[in-house]
Parts: C-alpha cells; structure tokens; sequence
C-alpha cells in the first residue's frame, strides 16, 4: 500500500535518510566546504554530471562535491520546498534578492525586453530600474487591474513586443493587495513567444506563497520566493528560492554556480527547521488576520481595509482571488483616519506589534509604507497605487489574536 502524503507530513522527513547520518532523526547540519571521494574514477563521474557532459543514468544521485556545487542541508531542502509547489526542482539563495537577481540575468540578454507589474518590492524595483538598462535590457511596467487588451496595446505602443523576453509578476501587490491575474499574463507572455523564443513568466510569490498560492499551476514558468518571511518565518534569517521545471533551473543552478549566492548549509538547516511548521504558522496567522481585518473593517478610526478576505463577491478581484488563492493570507494594509502624524501615531503606540519592516514572521510587524518600504517609489506613482500618508501595513502573527486586537485598539485610541 502508498499513499501520496501531503507536504505537511513529509516536511520532518522528505530526502533524508538516516541511515548515512548515524542513525539521527534531524538532518545533521553538513558544515563542510568539500567532499571526500571514495575513489579518483567517482570524483570523475560525479563531475561529469555536475558540469552537464552527461546525462545522470537512471537512479545515479548527483554526487557530493563541494557545497558552492551541493550540500545535503540544501539539496534536502530544495527537495522538501518543491512539494508545495509541485514544482520539478528548487534552488536555494542567501537572500530573496540573489534569487531574483540570477533569475533575470540568467534569461535576460541585452536587447531583450522585460515587462513587469508595478508595484514592485523595492530591491527588485531598483534592480530593474537601475541595474538591468545598465547592460542594455529594456523594461516597461504595467499596473494591477489593467486588462489583457490594456497591456497588449502597452506593449504595441512602446514597439519593442517582439523584443519581449520575460513577464514578471508579483502578486498580490505589496501594500495594497492589489491581485493580478497570472493565467491572464500566461496569454500575454504566449502570444509574443515564437519557436526559438519562450517568453518566460515569473512570479513572486512571497506574500501567499508557499501555502496559499501556487503560480506554476496558473502559467507561470519559475516562482521566487524571499525565504526570510513566511518560509523562514521567525525573522531569524535571510534567504530565497525558485523554483520551476528541470530545464530551466539547470539554468538558474549553473549561475548559482559561478555566481557564488548559494545558501549557506547553516541557513539551509535553519529553513528545514521552518517547513516542519510552515503549514502550523501559516494556518493561525490567517486565523488571526481574518479577525482582525473585520475588527479593522467596522473600526471609526480606519478609512479603508485592504485584505483578500474583505474581497466583494462580483469583483474581477474577487473572481481572480477565488481562482488564484486557496486562502486570503495573513497580510493586511489600512488606512487610518488622518494622515502620516495619526499613522505614526498609531505606530509608536503599540506594544504587542513591533514597528518593522519584512512580514510573514511568527510575531506580528507593522510599518508605513509610504515613508518605509516604499520610499523609493515616486510621488505621481504612490498616489496611483493608493499609498497615502495614512496607510498601515500589517504582518500579522501567530500571538493570540484577542491580544493584538487589544493593542489594535488602544494604539488606535490615542489617535
Ligand atoms: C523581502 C522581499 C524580497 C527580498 O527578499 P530578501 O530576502 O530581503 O532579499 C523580495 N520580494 C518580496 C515580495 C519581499 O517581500
């Protein structure tokens, strides 16, 4: 008899086997730089594989060389991690950023066009903006909430759609919430592909991922992940992923190669340690951001409440919710009555909620976009995205959610 487990139940024990670890139950952290080689003749084979002169044979496991290459903490990882994507491999980095970064130089050339939504988390904003013009990769953004005609005709005017060589999408929006529709994209990035040249759909699926979201099942090509929020989730750690078919994370792992941005076997251990919990975590923070989203809802000091849960049945939003989203996760922003002086008000108030940015933590983070994560965006665009003065952003956690609603609330009475 088999059953097909759910990722939940194999996260203590996908990939390992004990046996080549003395016996321990946990994954041993592998804190090695090299490998040693039984005989000169494996040390041949094991690099013939890693340096693609061959194909593996079946059953061959691609040998331990040296952990720039592959480490056992990553490798069983990156293996674990695919599961809740259902994606055939999984490459690992020391931060989201260095996951993002290798995915666009690997399949961006210059000439090559990029399209991607806005807005964007500022790094991989900056990146595009200032980086990627650099080597001569050209780059046009299109909003959440513009239609597939809309962006077609984007992309017609700027007389560079046959130049299109990626689509990158981050969905929901950051702050806002804001969704966009990848199978819709998945159109786009077709009908501007041709025999030699695949145009590639990439999402960043941080804000649902990996529990709520799964873009590969919608069109997309590789997902990236910053692994220091909810993958990781106890803000103990900075890391990344992608993940995606064989063919192109061969790609993605070769640069990882050279670049030299692999995770560390410490971090690798660390995120192993975070799956066992992710679904646990992920689960009760919705809980919790359900409650307190409808307490924000009714509240005379909140303007407005962005939260996938609070979508309106009848909505394009809330149709590309229900057809996206298995659950409406645990990321909310609100406005409160006022502007930035009541905002920080409320800020500075609270107890149980620490001020920070990042999200996805075990403990609850609040922070204000517009002078914070979104700083570097420019004032016309700030406007356009609904990122006023007065916009909280919250991460919400695994506390009891009676305790931060009560923090919610006095924080809110000295405005
Ligand atoms: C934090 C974040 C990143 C960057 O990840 P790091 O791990 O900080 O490098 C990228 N995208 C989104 C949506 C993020 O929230």
């Amino acid at each position: 008899m088999s059953k097909k487990f759910s990722p939940e139940s194999l996260m203590m024990s996908y990939g390992y086997k004990p046996e080549l670890s003395e016996g321990a139950i946990k994954c041993p952290i592998f804190q090695t730089s090299t490998f040693v080689f039984n005989r000169a003749e494996e040390g041949k084979a094991f690099f013939e594989v890693a340096y693609g002169k061959r194909e593996k044979l079946a059953n061959e496991e691609l040998g331990l060389i040296y952990s720039r290459l592959n480490n056992p903490d990553l490798e069983i990882l990156e293996n674990r991690l695919c599961l809740w994507d259902e994606a055939e491999d999984c490459s690992v980095f020391e931060s989201g950023m260095s996951a993002i970064t290798t995915v666009l130089m690997e399949f961006l050339k210059p000439g090559d066009l990029l399209l991607y939504s806005s807005p964007l988390y500022g790094g991989t904003d900056h990146f595009i903006h200032h980086f990627l013009p650099s080597i001569g990769v050209e780059v046009l953004g299109f909003k959440a909430g513009q239609e597939q005609e809309e962006i077609i005709q984007l992309l017609e005017n700027s007389s560079k759609a046959d130049k299109l060589k990626m689509i990158y999408i981050e969905t929901p929006a950051n702050p806002t919430n804001d969704l966009i529709d990848i199978a819709c994209l998945k159109g786009v990035a077709d009908k501007y592909s041709t025999e030699d040249k695949q145009v590639l759909v990439t999402v960043d699926n941080t804000y649902m991922g990996p529990l709520w979201q799964h873009p590969l099942k919608h069109g997309a090509d590789l997902v990236v992940y910053s692994a220091t929020k909810y993958i990781g989730g106890h803000s103990d750690i900075i890391a990344g992923a992608v993940l995606g078919c064989k063919e192109l994370m061969a790609r993605v792992k070769t640069l990882r190669t050279f670049l030299g941005n692999m995770a560390g076997p410490w971090t690798g251990w660390l995120l192993m340690r975070s799956l066992e919990t992710l679904k646990v975590r992920m689960e009760q923070q919705q809980k919790n951001a359900i409650e307190i989203a409808s307490f924000l809802n009714t509240h005379d000091k909140v303007k407005k409440v962005n939260y996938l849960g609070l979508l309106k049945e009848g909505t394009k939003a809330y149709d590309i919710y229900k057809k996206q989203h298995s659950g409406s996760g645990a990321m909310i922003s609100f406005q409160v009555v006022g502007g930035e002086q009541e905002a920080f008000t409320f800020l500075n108030n609270l107890s149980l909620i620490k001020l920070a940015v990042s999200l996805g933590s075990t403990e609850s983070l609040a922070q204000h976009p517009k002078t914070m994560t979104h700083a570097g965006v420019d004032e016309q665009h700030l406007e356009e995205m609904e990122i006023t003065d007065s916009l909280i952003r919250l991460s919400v956690g695994v506390e009891n959610y009676e305790d931060i609603i009560w923090d919610i609330t006095q924080s809110l009475d000295k405005i």
